[in-house]
């Protein structure tokens, strides 16, 4: 009897007291406040939205985002670690808790928002496609039984190979690799967002962008999806909202020839 009375005993106060194993109650905006930091996933091969300038830092239109909200949450905008990501393995650094956010010219997708969530837009590109200097292609209809790239994990990827069956799709893992691939001749172009394109048509007069837009890309900053992500979403849309209304956006496009 006095056994069971203090095996209830034990179980009340283990009930009562909380003990056990303590719960991680913080939501990701509480871990940055804590950190003192916010850890980003960015981009190091799509200029002008993330690349390594020539003093080896991270720079770019996505990269100054970053630091704006940096700032609108530690009240400093050099508090921001970036963490390099592409964009096969950006949803992977993501869920698995190595970055809090991405901002990676990450467009909304119904098939990304399944898993992830997304804040206001900041942007909108449009697949487009590059090609040497002399190619005589106008549209992505003229390269059938030809060979086009893409990079892994990108939109482009998805909707080459859904809606142009008759091309060789070829793949990399980067942007850098890529445009290196259509200098050497592996391919006749590249499908990718006009913007990160524009990017190697303007530094190369080799290669040049073909008139023609095949999407719409809203970028946005990337989440995990779920509730512990609701406070920092909230904060990062007053931030661009903000930097919507004041202009300040659309200086940061002028300032990265973007707009
Ligand atoms: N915006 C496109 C995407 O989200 C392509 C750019 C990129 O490779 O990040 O997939």
């Amino acid at each position: 009897m006095i056994k069971k009375f203090i095996l209830l005993f034990v179980l009340i106060c283990l009930i009562f007291c909380g003990c056990g194993k303590k719960k991680d109650n913080d939501d990701v905006l509480n871990k940055i406040y804590k950190r003192d930091r916010l850890i980003i996933g960015v981009r190091q091969d799509a200029a002008p939205f993330g690349f390594i300038d020539k003093d080896g830092n991270f720079a770019g239109y996505d990269i100054d985002l970053a630091k704006y909200i940096a700032q609108a949450i530690l009240g400093d905008s050099s508090k921001v670690e970036f963490v390099p990501v592409t964009a096969s393995n950006r949803i992977m650094k993501l869920l698995s808790g190595e970055v809090d956010i991405l901002i990676a010219t990450m467009s909304i997708t119904n098939q990304r928002m399944q898993i992830l969530d997304f804040s206001t837009p900041y942007y909108t590109a449009g697949q487009a496609v590059l090609v040497k200097s002399t190619s005589k292609a106008v549209s992505l209809g003229d390269f059938e039984g030809e060979k086009l790239i893409i990079v892994f994990g990108s939109t482009s990827e998805q909707s080459l190979r859904r809606n142009v069956p008759e091309v060789v799709v070829v793949g990399y893992k980067n942007y850098n690799d890529a445009y290196e691939a259509l200098k050497a001749g592996k391919a006749q172009g590249i499908v990718a967002d006009d913007t990160i394109l524009l990017g190697f048509a303007i530094k190369d007069k080799s290669v040049k962008l073909l008139p023609k837009r095949y999407s719409k890309e809203p970028y946005a900053v990337v989440f995990r999806k779920e509730d512990e992500s609701v406070r920092l979403r909230e904060k990062v849309n007053y931030v661009i909202e903000n930097l919507q209304s004041t202009g300040r956006l659309n200086r940061l496009k002028e300032k990265w020839n973007i707009n």
